[in-house]
């Protein structure tokens, strides 16, 4: 069993490589972000809570994002690939802990490491295309401001358990993959 988390700001490339991640280790992939557009999407009374939050680019509650995981983490064979989630500390003890009481383990944190300037042209570019609502300068900016306060120290709170890999995000989406893949397969 794999369970692995897929970290870094936003981006920096995370769902591109979850992709990969994916395919190649058989892994369920489990995007909070994704989880909560469709809330908004289907119109729940959930979605309604949370839109505005997300389209100014802060973070939805610990409560509601901790209450989805749990619900997935029952229904999977080799292991869940974790994108977007935890996005801070108290979400990554809250992880932890719901592991532990299935006696699994994190198996490693593979954080992209992407320079600001080149996130931010990255999200302007990928603006033109997504639809997605957050993809705006004054969201981008916001986003990247909650990364650096609350979501950074999750790296950190994983380090001390020895399960921090750091991988150079920028090259070709193929070099990354596969430097991603040699450091997993270290393990
Ligand atoms: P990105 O990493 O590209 O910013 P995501 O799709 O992972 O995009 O997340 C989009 C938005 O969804 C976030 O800005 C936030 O508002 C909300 N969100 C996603 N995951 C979480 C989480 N674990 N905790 C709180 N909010 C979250």
């Amino acid at each position: 069993m794999r369970d692995i988390i897929i970290f870094g700001a936003p981006g920096s490339g995370k769902g591109t490589q979850s992709e990969f991640l994916v395919n190649h280790y058989g892994l369920t992939h489990v995007s909070t972000g994704d989880l909560l557009r469709k809330e908004i999407a289907d119109g729940t009374p959930l979605g309604c809570r949370i839109k505005s939050i997300m389209d100014n680019g802060g973070l939805v509650s610990d409560d509601i994002v901790v209450e989805m995981i749990g619900n997935v983490v029952a229904n999977d064979t080799l292991g869940v690939l974790f994108d977007g989630f935890p996005r801070t500390v108290a979400q990554a003890e809250a992880l932890d802990k719901l592991l532990a009481s299935r006696q699994r383990s994190i198996s490693c944190l593979i954080s992209l490491d992407v320079p600001q300037d080149e996130l931010i042209k990255r999200m302007l570019l990928r603006a033109a295309t997504s639809g997605r609502s957050d993809d705006n300068e004054a969201t981008i900016k916001n986003r990247l401001l909650e990364y650096e306060s609350k979501t950074k120290p999750v790296a950190e709170h994983y380090r001390k358990q020895n399960k921090l890999i750091s991988i150079c995000g920028t090259g070709s989406i193929e070099s990354i993959a596969a430097n991603i893949a040699a450091a997993v397969d270290k393990l």
